[in-house]
């Protein structure tokens, strides 16, 4: 993967956080002082990029005015087109500065607060992953995760419990050198302990989608990631994994 050439030691933030935006307009002035809040208390520098997934209601107006009269440490990335989260995701990774990286999604639902616990946890893992233990979103929502994880669990025998939540902190290195393919960010925590990482789980709190409508259904997510699912099994059987065992 492209990483930022500009990084170097004592310049630049620690730590990037990486949010998708796709029409959330009325979350953002929300979301951003919450994030500046939690982001004052630690002891970090740090940069806030907004992806703008092709939005097309305020949401890149309104990130334009949070920058300049809020807080001087977003960034704002726009998309030519709406591309889907898993291109936001890669976009900000190639734009980000910073060693360590915190992912969270725009609508409130990830709640900034849990992200020193996160920070925390990485003295003993390389990523750490949200898991939304008590979720609030309609049932039919809930049902469907539900069954969904527990089918990639058994495909894929990877252990985690809520690989959907985007709600993650982790170093840089975890996604350098990962291959990127659309739908992988449902996959970060599989793929990332695949590549050899230590990917450990938080429980985080998750708060009712308070503004505009969830993007993603059943209907749009289903066939997707089940292709995706066996993708994912497929490169899992296929890894290279070389031990040398000397050199002369
Ligand atoms: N999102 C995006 N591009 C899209 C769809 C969604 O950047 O094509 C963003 C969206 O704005 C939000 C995050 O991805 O910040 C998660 O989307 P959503 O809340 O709709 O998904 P859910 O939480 O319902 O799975
Ligand atoms: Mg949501």
């Amino acid at each position: 993967m492209a990483t930022d050439a500009g990084r170097s030691a004592g310049e630049g933030p620690d730590l990037s956080v990486v949010i998708p935006v796709y029409n959330e307009q009325d979350s953002l002035p929300v979301l951003v002082e919450e994030l500046t809040r939690v982001l004052d208390g630690l002891e970090m520098r740090s940069e806030v990029l907004f992806v703008d997934d092709g939005s097309v209601d305020s949401s890149p107006e309104i990130l334009r005015r949070l920058k300049k009269e809020r807080d001087p440490r977003i960034r704002i990335l726009t998309l030519a087109r709406n591309s889907g989260q898993s291109t936001a995701f890669v976009a900000g990774f190639r734009a980000a500065r910073g060693g360590i990286f915190a992912t969270l999604d725009a609508d409130l639902q990830n709640d900034p607060a849990d992200i020193p616990s996160f920070i925390a946890s990485l003295r003993d893992y390389d990523m750490v992953c949200g898991w939304r233990k008590n979720r609030r979103d309609p049932w039919l929502r809930r049902f469907s995760t539900h069954v969904s994880n527990g089918f990639r669990r058994f495909v894929l025998k990877d252990g985690f419990h809520d690989t959907a939540c985007s709600f993650r902190v982790f170093r840089r290195e975890c996604v350098e050198g990962l291959v990127m393919f659309d739908g992988m960010h449902r996959f970060l925590p599989t793929l990332v302990k695949t590549a050899g990482y230590r990917v450990g789980e938080v429980v985080v709190n998750h708060r009712e989608r308070r503004y505009g409508e969830a993007k993603y259904n059943i209907r749009n997510r289903l066939f997707k990631t089940l292709a995706d699912l066996f993708g994912v099994f497929w490169l899992r059987k296929r890894w290279i994994r070389c031990r040398i065992k000397g050199e002369e």
